[in-house]
């Protein structure tokens, strides 16, 4: 390579990090920009991942960019506008900061689904009904998930598909991670308390990732974990600050009630808010769903619908940590190809 070209990323996630990490090895100028105090993105929230139990934490350590010529990490850049004038693009935020580049590859991940927008299933008013991310929190911190009072529950239920495949909540695509992680929390919630029950309510059971089917085997094999397929309409709270629950068992045709201690809601993967801003001014597209768009789903997935911006990880779609993993190289792979002026098909 004679000449170094620059290459602005937006987003320090995983997905972001392991592309910066191969483009700067390469030999080209990296820039990573992330609005947070730290990189890592939604991994900083995860406890132990689903399907093996392993650490968040060494999973952040292994992709974490390190320090190199090459690569110039800027964070608390909330970049708000992509443009572009004789041939390079200008990145700016809210404040002075301005970042030129000659290709920008868009890592921006995804928003967790506002519970409080179910009214129906009571988050953020029965201090017993949690989120799934609440609970990696708890577990996280090395306690035991206890009810409001402190108690050892007896029962746990964990709601599928919140704020996914839901007309009303706006987003009727799955989110593909979330069952998965239900069958994880659930096996969690029987090793902290042995004799607790868990339920989980799910609509279909979307387990389609390599070992996926093994852990919810081993959930009901060895955690007596039960699946109820069940629709819930409406969350209650009982004077003693009980939880009970309305649902339909789809299976049986019948309308179910049941008490639970505590409820876990697995909330969605939503494309960011500020995903629009970035369209503007330029020919970026979203897609139905308010990801970015690709220009092919088969053959392009990485490929936006604005010449010299590339897309990697969550931000096109929801994934997991492999599949973003998978994402961020084969981005990379792409930018350095259109350096090296071979025609990308578009
Ligand atoms: C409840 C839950 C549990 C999960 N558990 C697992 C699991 O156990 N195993 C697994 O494989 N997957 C799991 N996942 C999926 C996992 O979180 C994603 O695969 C992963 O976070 C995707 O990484 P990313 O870098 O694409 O996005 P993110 O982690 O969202 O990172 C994006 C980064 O971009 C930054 N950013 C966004 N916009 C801007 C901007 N405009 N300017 C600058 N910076 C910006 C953000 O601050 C963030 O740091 C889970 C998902 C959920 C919802
Ligand atoms: S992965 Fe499961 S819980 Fe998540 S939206 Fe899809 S079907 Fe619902």
């Amino acid at each position: 390579m004679t000449e170094k070209r620059n290459i602005a990323i937006i987003g320090a996630g995983i997905a972001g990090q392991e592309a910066a990490s191969v483009l700067a090895g390469l030999g080209y100028k990296v820039t990573l920009l992330e609005k947070q105090e730290r990189m890592g993105g939604m991994l900083n929230k995860w406890s132990k991942l689903f399907p093996d139990f392993s650490s968040s934490q060494q999973i952040l350590d292994t992709v974490q960019v390190s320090a190199n010529k090459n690569l110039s990490v800027i964070c608390n850049a909330d970049i708000s506008s992509i443009t572009k004038e004789n041939g390079r693009f200008e990145l700016s935020d809210n404040s002075s900061l301005k970042v030129y580049a000659d290709l920008v590859l868009l890592a921006t991940g995804y928003n967790l689904f506002d519970a409080t927008l179910k009214e129906e299933y009571g988050y953020g008013v029965f201090e017993n009904v949690i989120t799934s991310v609440d609970f990696e929190k708890v577990h996280k911190s090395g306690k035991k998930l206890t009810t409001l009072l402190g108690k050892e529950p007896r029962r746990v239920a964990i709601i599928h598909c919140v704020g996914s495949r839901d007309a009303k909540s706006g987003n009727t695509y799955c989110s593909k991670v979330c069952c998965i992680t239900g069958v994880k929390q659930a096996i969690e919630v029987t090793r902290m308390w042995p004799d607790c029950e868990v339920f989980n309510f799910y609509m279909d059971l979307r387990l389609y990732g390599s070992k996926y089917d093994s852990l919810y085997l081993e959930a009901q094999k060895h955690h007596k974990v039960q699946f109820i397929r069940g629709r819930l309409s409406e969350i209650s709270e009982r004077q003693d600050k009980g939880l009970q629950l309305k649902a339909e068992d789809t299976l049986q045709g019948r309308p179910l009630r049941m008490n639970a201690d505590i409820v876990i809601l697995l909330v969605g993967m939503e494309a960011c808010e500020q995903n629009a801003d970035l369209c503007r001014n330029n020919t970026l597209d979203l897609d139905e769903n308010r990801f970015f768009k690709s220009k092919n789903i088969h053959y392009a997935r990485n490929i936006s619908t604005q010449p010299g911006i590339f897309m990697a990880g969550s931000c096109i779609c929801p994934m997991s940590v492999n599949e973003t993993l998978e994402s961020s190289r084969s981005a990379a792979f792409l930018v350095d190809k259109s350096f090296r002026s071979v025609q990308v098909e578009e």
